[in-house]
């Protein structure tokens, strides 16, 4: 498809291809996986077949802990993808794994206001939706 943008290739229905239906796979299973590099040892998200740092093919799975920091967020007050549209506004933020990938995702239950994100610690929450099982994070309740 051409007429795609880049946001809507973030969302769920992305096609990582093989590496990324096992990475679905994994999440309907209830594990958050990310790869790591035989050859140079660097872990990565989003799924794919080589390795973004050396190209290298070889690689492997590993499961993450769920735990990870929030790097960035913003709140969508417009809906880059239609299908949510009825949940204007949301956020999206990025988290760094505590194995160091960083992955796009939301955050939930945040309490009413709150805005001071950068630098918190969360943890993961797989939620089912729009027919797939989501990783996203919830605060963890211990503040840096
Ligand atoms: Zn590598």
């Amino acid at each position: 498809m051409s007429n795609m943008t880049s946001s809507e290739q973030q969302t769920p229905s992305s096609d990582w291809g093989p590496a990324g239906d096992e990475y679905w796979a994994a999440l309907d299973a209830g594990r958050l996986t990310f790869q790591r590099c035989d050859t140079c040892g660097k872990p990565w998200l989003p799924p794919r077949s080589e390795c973004p740092h050396c190209w290298s093919a070889e690689w492997r799975w590993e499961a993450a802990k769920g735990t990870a920091t929030v790097v960035s967020w913003v709140i969508y007050h417009t809906a880059f993808d239609k299908r949510f549209k009825d949940r204007l506004p949301y956020n999206v933020a990025v988290v760094e794994l505590d194995e160091g990938p960083r992955m796009v995702t939301n955050l939930v239950d945040l309490p009413e206001g709150e805005q001071d994100l950068i630098g918190r610690r969360v943890e993961l929450v797989i939620q089912s939706d729009l027919g797939r099982a989501l990783p996203r994070f919830r605060l963890s309740g211990t503040a840096p």
